[in-house]
């Protein structure tokens, strides 16, 4: 059985197991008034009904696939702030789709001006049998700087992709995720397109109805830039207690209304959570660009949240330098050694640097294009990856050599 498909039975037991102790409340109640309601047992009826169709629906699962899979492009949305979203059916209409834990990404193998490129966009709406959507921002080049090109896959996903298209897509994964059904209290932030996962995770709870503990903050410049203005407001109109959602505006219009498009004239900080949250006994999930990141985890540890509780996710890696003892690091199959001393990045720069062509994806560790056998020697990474290496094998875009090296690269 593969890890997902134990996942969805483990839910479905406990959903069972959750629905029998309901059931034996329910009647125990109506045993004890001596008076039967009908409605109570109505509602007992639908939620056993819920659990049969959850069940018949789950013995149709279909395990992930291996490689990638072809879909197609149902739907291309414009939202605001330079995002489109991309709604995307199996080609071969092989359904339901293997359901994912919200938070992760699709990983996308893709061609472009006959260059092959591989490139992760988060999923960024609740598990949908039918279709998964993702929804990319165009990455400009840099301020002052028109010698350097403009992103190239997100520009390609907005200028060439429509509906209708075919892309070959590697099935979600990734680590940054919760378990929609889990019960633990929690806090969404993003920023930016970084909102994509949070905006899974969220969607998710409300489509379950989850009665969990969720503060979910959202920073963006201001109300041109707000891509869930709708969403927002179907969210507070089913005026669940246990949801507290919270808009942050950096730099609100003149239009920006307080108090009605926004909440907050700041961006998403540990200090907005100090004033909002009852405690900081949450589990915290963000993203968004690398120095909201670095001061938020900053701030959550000085604020004793233990590291256990804190989760994020880089859309870009933050590369750091780090000095690497002497050592020596064979490219086997394309006939190269390098000597490697001082300040280095990642065994992936050092590749490209010689001219060493490992093909990559996300350069976070998350995705796993970039696996390559270790013939012989070892590597240390800055922190555990979050794909999950194959034993004998290292992850180039975050590791660097630990002593002599030979790759099957
Ligand atoms: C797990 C994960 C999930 C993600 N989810 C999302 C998501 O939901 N939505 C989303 O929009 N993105 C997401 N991303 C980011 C996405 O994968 C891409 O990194 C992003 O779209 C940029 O790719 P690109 O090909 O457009 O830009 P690239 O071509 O990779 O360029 C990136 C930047 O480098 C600059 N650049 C290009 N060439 C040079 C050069 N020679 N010198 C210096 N600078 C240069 C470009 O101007 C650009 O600013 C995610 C990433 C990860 C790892």
């Amino acid at each position: 059985m593969t890890p997902i498909e134990t996942t969805a039975w483990a839910i479905l037991a406990i959903g069972a197991l959750g629905l029998i102790i309901l059931g034996y409340r329910q009647f125990s109640t109506i045993r004890r008034d001596g008076d039967i309601f009908q409605g109570e047992i109505a509602l007992l009826g639908e939620r056993l009904e819920a659990v049969r169709a959850a069940r018949s629906s789950s013995d149709k699962v279909t395990a992930p696939w291996n490689g990638t899979r072809k879909f197609q492009v149902v739907n291309k949305r414009e939202e605001k702030g330079g995002i489109y979203s991309f709604y995307l059916a199996p080609h071969d209409g092989k359904l339901p789709l293997p359901p994912f834990q919200p938070g992760q990404f699709l990983t996308f193998q893709l061609t472009i001006d006959g260059k092959s490129v591989t490139r992760c966009y988060s999923l960024s709406d609740a598990p949908n049998p039918e279709q998964y959507r993702v929804s990319i921002k165009r990455c400009l080049g840099p301020r002052g700087k028109p010698e350097i090109p403009p992103g190239l896959a997100s520009g390609w996903f907005h200028d060439s992709v429509k509906e209708a298209d075919i892309l070959d897509v590697r099935a979600p994964a990734g680590g940054f995720s919760i378990d929609p059904n889990g019960g633990s209290p929690i806090v969404l932030s993003g920023s930016g397109v970084g909102l994509t996962p949070v905006l899974s995770m969220m969607n998710a709870l409300v489509a379950l109805n989850s009665r969990r503990e969720v503060w979910f903050f959202y920073g963006v410049r201001n109300g041109e830039e707000n891509m869930i203005e709708e969403t927002v407001k179907e969210w507070r109109a089913l005026n669940m207690p246990n949801y507290h959602i919270h808009i942050c505006y950096s730099d609100p219009s003149d239009s920006d209304k307080p108090g009605e498009d926004f909440d907050h004239h700041s961006r998403v900080s540990v200090d907005l959570f100090k004033t909002l949250l009852p405690s900081n006994n949450f589990d915290f999930y963000t993203c968004g660009p690398g120095p909201m990141m670095e001061a938020i985890r900053d701030g959550l540890s000085d604020w004793g949240v233990p590291e256990k509780n804190v989760h994020d996710e880089a859309f870009i890696a933050v590369k750091k330098s780090v000095d690497v003892t002497a050592s020596s690091v064979e490219f086997r199959k394309a006939g190269k050694t390098i000597q490697v001393s001082g300040a280095a990045t990642n065994l992936l720069d050092l590749a490209s640097e010689e001219g060493v062509d490992i093909p990559s994806g996300c350069c976070a560790g998350s995705c796993g294009t970039c696996q390559v056998a270790l013939l012989s020697g070892k590597v240390k990474y800055d922190s555990k990856p979050e794909f999950s290496v194959e034993s004998g094998c290292c992850l180039p875009c975050v590791c660097l050599p630990d002593g002599d090296l030979v790759l099957d690269a």
